[in-house]
């Protein structure tokens, strides 16, 4: 492994790091971005499938420190150089390390989970475990996603003087507020000292924010409210099929998009219509060059690379568009007249008001507008392209 390509947490936070340059050999700083969003959410991914990993193999981190993960900036790919201290957990689950007098059996920091710094104050054995693991990727990620320090430093925090690491993180662990907290408190963040936080934070959709907020309720002490490593990665899936990419070079979440009145989106650069598909709880906005994917229609939750589908303008009808299956998979479409028709590969489903199909996940997805904006589909002939006509149609 070479760690010269390879960045840490502190490198991402800092938006700098000082590296050796080829020509001249000198140390010099250079800029720390990642190549886009999906590559920084393929690191918070990736970190999160690091752990899970390790759970399901019953090994938790017994570490303490943030820059034993690394990733490439390029694809967002983590890496852990300190796999050895994942250890293998006994019958309850735990690796129990015992209290040593005046050894640093853990770095005092904002990492450490409550239980572990109360442990440490009434000089008794740690116990880690998958929550102290869940406690740690919390913070971990609220650093990496806002470039900034422990997620309880706001006002009331920075104003305050500690005399030592341990006074700081056991009034964490008693007082603490988590400084997003919903509504005003008194430990809001602090303009020039938290600024890329303040900045950062209304970026990312309410879903990441929440898993944040749930993490980090009640000075973070209830451990059943931490996102496990699979809501984290589940969640980034949703970031990920979420971040729209428009054919014009507009590239954001899809709350960026502009709501119009008949429940559609547009972009705001070129105005490109997206169209709501729903199971009832999420969304995948549908507009023509979109793609969909494994995770979405599929039976593999975290196959998130794999193309399924893709929308398609209908080649016989200009600005009437399609779903157009790319799997090996069959849908099933539900026509308004109440009739089903199978869509195998390569075949199409118009997109039209009051559209419902049915993935090979088993789940219904469906289109509502609030006018009767798109046509009826019954008119409309259901091929999407030349290719797919003569199969689809001459089952009529
Ligand atoms: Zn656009």
């Amino acid at each position: 492994m070479t760690y010269e390509n390879l960045v840490t947490l502190t490198d991402i936070r800092e938006e700098m790091r000082r590296v050796k340059d080829a020509e001249t050999g000198k140390r010099v700083m250079k800029p720390v971005y990642f190549a886009g969003m999906r590559a920084l959410l393929e690191g918070a991914f990736s970190f999160a499938g690091f752990f899970e990993r390790m759970h399901q193999e019953g090994r938790v981190y017994t570490g303490d420190d943030p820059s034993a993960f690394l990733f490439h900036l390029s694809s967002g790919q983590a890496e852990c150089c300190v796999t050895e201290l994942f250890e293998a957990v006994d019958e309850q689950g735990e690796v129990i390390k015992e209290y040593e007098e005046g050894k640093n059996v853990l770095a005092i920091t904002e990492f450490a989970a409550p239980e572990l710094l109360e442990a440490l104050r009434d000089e008794k054995p740690l116990h880690f475990n998958v929550e102290t693991d869940r406690y740690f990727m919390a913070v971990f990620l609220f650093e990496y996603f806002f470039h900034t320090g422990s997620p309880f430093e706001g006002k009331m925090m920075v104003n305050r003087c500690f005399l030592s690491p341990m006074e700081k993180e056991l009034y964490r662990v008693d007082q603490g507020i988590f400084c997003m907290d919903y509504g005003e408190h008194e430990n809001q963040p602090v303009k020039g000292i938290q600024d890329k936080l303040i900045r950062y934070w209304p970026v990312y959709p309410e879903l990441l924010r929440k898993m944040f907020l749930r993490a980090f309720m009640n000075g973070g002490i209830s451990a059943e409210f931490r996102p496990s490593a699979v809501d984290w990665m589940q969640g980034f899936v949703q970031l990920m099929m979420d971040y729209k990419e428009c054919s014009c070079g507009f590239h954001d979440y899809s709350f960026r998009l502009q709501p119009q009145e008949n429940g559609t989106r547009t972009c705001p650069n070129c105005g490109k219509v997206y169209y709501p598909l729903t199971n009832g709880m999420d969304t995948i906005w549908l507009a023509e060059g979109q793609k969909l994917y494994e995770c979405q229609t599929g039976r593999i939750p975290f196959h998130k690379d794999v193309v399924t589908a893709l929308v398609v303008e209908n080649k016989q009808h200009k600005g009437l568009y399609g779903i157009k299956n790319l799997s090996k998979g069959v849908w099933r479409g539900i026509y308004p007249d109440g009739k089903t028709r199978d869509i195998g590969e390569n075949q199409g489903i118009p997109i039209w008001n009051g559209m419902r199909v049915r993935f090979e996940t088993g789940e219904d997805w469906f289109l509502r507008l609030n006018m009767t904006e798109l046509a009826e589909a019954e008119d409309e002939d259901p091929c999407l392209t030349e290719e797919t006509a003569d199969r689809s149609c001459s089952e009529e």
